[in-house]
């Protein structure tokens, strides 16, 4: 099939060099030559692991455009993969959606067109799409596409840093449709995921036992309000444990022996349980907040996800707080932040926790370090250089440092030379915002450790037994 995807960040990239993989003949096209530029000379403009191997892999039904007019009237299937911003009161930024709806109208083949939200959309976005692609059509070409286009919402559930074995391998692919063809056109797109028939690159091996992946259609409004349910659930999960960590800390109870005891209930799940210094990313943040604005324009009131964005805030002052208890002056002092992406394997840093920490720090007459594998550049585009020292190697960040914050739970930071970390600093505090190093290891090497709704040392005696 012939694939076009308009936007080639993080999802519309992934999207594109997963069906070029499969077989299809994949253009991607996006607004900001330098990336389309990069991409025709094999380099992704992102991290993401195996990404580069796996577009080398696709080269030959891969290519890169900035022209609509090249990119469209031959596609069997368009996906509309933009990013959708917050704005300041919640809602999505919708007008990079827009623009690329009117393009397509502009320049719709004669043949039946798919066109896919693929972008995260309020409920309500496919009639819109609709109507501006039907709008931008009759603009030029005086007459109405009656037939030859549909559009179909399939929400996109991709996890950055494992992006690639999400989308060959998903929990399920929705498609939100109401046009029978076009949900045909769909399923024969993802065949070969859905029916797991296509030859699983070596470095992302199929994981055992998945024979299929589950396809679900739906009309479009569930579709599109899948997604955000999806993400508040999760987001309100963390949340939650997040809530009881605080609550742990103060009456002297561990929150990893109680997320580890009551994730055990097969209602619960263990997954989304970790109590740490809370989500960020590109998603949850500007999702919640556009579910929230969406149930607002209805007269609906969502106390339960409002509450899971405040707790997620709070967490941010908390770790602050938790320093002031530890240090009790701030001003003068040299912290350490260990990470800086939102999370581990990606170098994304939009609503990332670090940069928000940060700032408080330099507020507060702090001098900061930082370090990140991957996310160093992106973080000083942020940043600025204003009292704030990047450091390439782990390791310099401990320098002369009064505590160090470990806010992305990066694997090489468990396998630092702690030892040798700790001569370093000036005072030898660890404050583990992911509760990812083994407590008593620190403890054993000197160095004052705090986590986040850890209130006692574990005595062996508490072990759970499986
Ligand atoms: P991104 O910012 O990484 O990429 C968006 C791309 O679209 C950019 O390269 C931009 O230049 C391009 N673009 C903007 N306007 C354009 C236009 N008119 N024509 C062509 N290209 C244009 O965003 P992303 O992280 O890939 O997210 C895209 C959408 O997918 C968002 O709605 C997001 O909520 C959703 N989503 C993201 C993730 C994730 O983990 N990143 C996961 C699921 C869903």
């Amino acid at each position: 099939m012939k694939v076009t995807i308009i936007g080639t960040g993080y999802v519309g990239l992934t999207t594109g060099v997963a069906l070029a993989y499969l077989g299809h003949e994949v253009v991607g096209l996006d607004v900001d030559e330098r990336k389309i530029e990069s991409l025709r000379k094999g380099t992704p403009p992102i991290f993401e692991p195996h990404l580069t191997e796996l577009m080398k892999l696709a080269s030959e039904r891969l290519s890169f455009t900035t022209r609509y007019e090249e990119a469209i009237p031959q596609a069997d299937v368009v996906f509309i993969a933009v990013g959708t911003p917050s704005l300041n009161d919640g809602n999505p930024d919708l007008h990079y959606v827009r623009s690329a709806a009117e393009e397509v109208g502009r320049h719709l083949g004669d043949g039946f067109t798919v066109i896919v939200n693929k972008s995260t959309v309020p409920v309500g976005s496919g009639n819109w799409v609709e109507s501006l692609v039907r709008d931008a059509f009759e603009a030029r070409n005086g007459s109405v596409p009656s037939g030859r286009y549909a559009v179909v919402s399939n929400p996109e559930f991709l996890r950055e840093g494992v992006a690639l074995a999400d989308t060959l391998y998903p929990d399920r692919i929705v498609v939100g449709a109401e046009d029978p063809r076009a949900v045909e056109v769909m399923y024969a797109l993802y065949k070969p995921i859905i029916e797991q028939t296509f030859p699983a690159p070596n470095f992302l091996p199929r994981p055992e036992g998945l024979s299929a992946a589950p396809f679900i259609t739906t009309d479009i409004p569930s579709a599109e309000l899948i997604k955000y349910a999806a993400n508040a659930f999760l987001a309100l999960k963390i949340s939650y444990i997040n809530e009881i960590s605080r609550l742990a800390e103060k009456v002297g109870a561990d929150v990893t022996r109680v997320a580890q005891a009551i994730g055990l209930d097969k209602r619960i799940g263990s997954r989304f349980l970790q109590a740490g210094i809370g989500w960020g990313g590109s998603c949850f943040g500007k999702d919640t907040a556009a579910l929230v604005a969406t149930a607002r324009e209805y007269g609906v009131p969502t106390p339960i996800v409002e509450a899971a964005r405040t707790v997620n805030y709070q967490q941010r002052e908390w770790v602050i707080e938790k320093l002031v208890n530890a240090l009790k002056i701030l001003k003068g002092r040299t912290v350490g932040l260990l990470g800086i992406a939102f999370k581990p394997h990606t170098d994304d840093l939009r609503d990332a926790p670090a940069l928000d920490i940060a700032k408080k720090l330099i507020e507060r007459g702090v001098k900061v370090k930082v370090h990140d594998p991957v996310a160093l550049e992106n973080a000083r585009k942020e940043l600025g250089d204003s009292g704030i020292c990047y450091c390439d190697r782990a390791e310099e960040v401990a320098k002369n440092a009064d505590a160090l914050i470990l806010v992305t739970e990066w694997p090489q930071y468990r396998d630092l030379d702690w030892s040798h970390v700790r001569s370093l600093m000036r005072r030898p505090l660890v404050l583990d915002g992911r509760n990812f190093l083994e407590p008593q290891a620190m403890l054993d090497l000197g160095f004052e450790y705090m986590g986040m709704g850890i209130g006692s040392l574990r005595p062996a005696s508490n072990a759970i037994t499986q």
